[in-house]
């Protein structure tokens, strides 16, 4: 017989541990775990860091089950002192603990077959709250725990992800996927290169401001970083073919709207893109790189398979280098300066014909902090494609040190995937 509750729909993290509230722990799990609610349909309305105070945990325990349907507890699991999850959550609920024998001998067990003893305090993480179904820790000793409570669910899992992740997939997921009344969430990324964020809005935002008037609804956000604005489509509903289908098409619509800035639209990162587009001309690619000191060829060869389209590469930082490795006539450097469009050009042919690849790259530029001039302000950056032609582009990037750089091996994926493909 099917529950007569109504669907689950919000769902709230409380991650439990005082390290997480120090610069040198970070409460990864939720960025885990709202991944996978959200494709289950849920929408994750607020998160929480608690140190290890039972009373903060309570406080905070019992407001998120006042507003939300699924509550998931994170950590403090573990048999030590310090650890106060479980008797924090049986407290707020009114339910006793109890010990199971069975998860005791599973964990005496563990030790045993290690050759040690059980030291006594793991005893405790034998300890369930009354009423609850636990959950085997495949990974490690603490086994996680679901109460239903009033409708709704708390969740508790071990705090180490490689404990905590399999334990979520195989009892949580299935737990509340009966719950949601058949909702599945869906979603798309777009990813464009070469404009700024403002100006993927611009183009964008006719096209996606009706997609909330359509049925089913698609929901909208545009992530930006040095060199990548991220247009991200998402859709729940019960029928993941419709929400499949109205995806394609909002992304069609899109990729219309934007033209070739779209780079992709199946989550493959430009250098994929660009790895791939070589391969299938049969083309090998060398770098020659100054002020990103490898961080381009760092990303094309970050690509499995990469040896089939990469040939190598060299940073030529100082201008004996750009002459001596590239063959960079050092009178062109003299007059023009060694951030150039006649240096960038020779840079590119050079690495090109002396590493016997099919096409070269090269980047130089100026990072800063010191080095710029009224003329060659800091962020100049001047970039060349070149197989038997060559495309010479002169950039001036915002931004610190480590922008200018991200801007730059950008640009150069970009400036490469257009040659490659036109
Ligand atoms: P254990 O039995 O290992 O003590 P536990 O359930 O008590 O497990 P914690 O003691 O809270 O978990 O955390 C153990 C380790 O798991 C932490 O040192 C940390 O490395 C990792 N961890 C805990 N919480 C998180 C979190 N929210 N995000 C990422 N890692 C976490
Ligand atoms: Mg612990």
């Amino acid at each position: 017989m099917a529950a007569m509750n109504p669907a689950f729909e919000t769902a709230e993290i409380i991650a439990v541990g005082s390290e997480l509230l120090t610069a040198h722990r970070i409460d990864s799990n939720s960025l885990f775990l709202t991944g996978v609610l959200n494709e289950l349909g849920l929408t994750v309305r607020m998160k929480h860091v608690v140190g290890d105070q039972t009373a903060d945990l309570r406080a905070i325990l019992r407001t998120a089950l006042s507003r939300s349907d699924v509550v998931i507890v994170t950590g403090g699991l573990g048999p030590t002192d310090d650890d106060l999850t479980r008797n924090a959550v049986a407290d707020e609920l009114g339910c006793p603990l109890i010990e199971v024998p069975e998860i005791l001998a599973r964990i005496s067990e563990q030790f045993s077959r290690r050759g040690v003893p059980m030291p006594a305090i793991n005893r405790r993480q034998a300890q369930v709250i009354t009423g609850a179904r636990w959950l085997a820790n495949a990974n490690g000793t603490a086994p996680g725990q679901l109460i239903e409570t009033d409708g709704r669910i708390v969740v508790l899992l071990p705090g180490p992800p490689r404990e905590l992740q399999p334990m979520f997939e195989a009892d949580v997921v299935p737990a509340i996927a009966t719950r949601t009344g058949g909702r599945r969430l869906r979603r798309r990324v777009v990813k464009t290169t070469g404009r700024s964020e403002s100006q993927i809005e611009e183009l964008a935002q006719p096209v996606y401001s009706q997609f909330v008037r359509q049925v089913p609804a698609i929901d909208t956000t545009i992530l930006a970083s040095p060199g990548l604005v991220e247009l991200h489509l998402s859709c729940s509903g019960s029928d993941e073919r419709v929400l499949d289908a109205a995806l394609d098409a909002g992304v069609a619509q899109l990729q219309g709207a934007l033209g070739d800035v779209a780079f992709s639209v199946d989550g493959r990162p430009i250098e994929e893109v660009v790895g791939r587009a070589l391969h299938a001309r049969g083309w090998r690619v060398a770098a020659a790189e100054s002020c990103t000191g490898g961080l381009l060829m760092q990303r094309l060869t970050d690509v499995a398979g990469s040896s089939a389209w990469v040939q190598g590469g060299v940073v030529a930082y100082a201008n004996e280098v750009k002459v001596e490795a590239l063959g960079v006539n050092p009178r062109d450097i003299e007059s023009h300066g060694a951030v150039s469009i006649p240096v960038a050009r020779a840079m590119a042919e050079g690495v090109r014909t002396r590493f016997g690849a099919d096409i070269g790259v090269s980047i130089t530029g100026i990072a800063g902090p010191a080095g710029g001039s009224a003329e060659k302000p800091v962020g100049t950056v001047v970039i060349a494609v070149a197989s038997d032609r060559c495309d010479v582009r002169e950039f001036r990037f915002p931004g610190d040190r480590a922008m200018v750089r991200s801007f730059s091996v950008s640009a150069a994926l970009d400036m490469l995937r257009r040659h490659v493909t036109a």
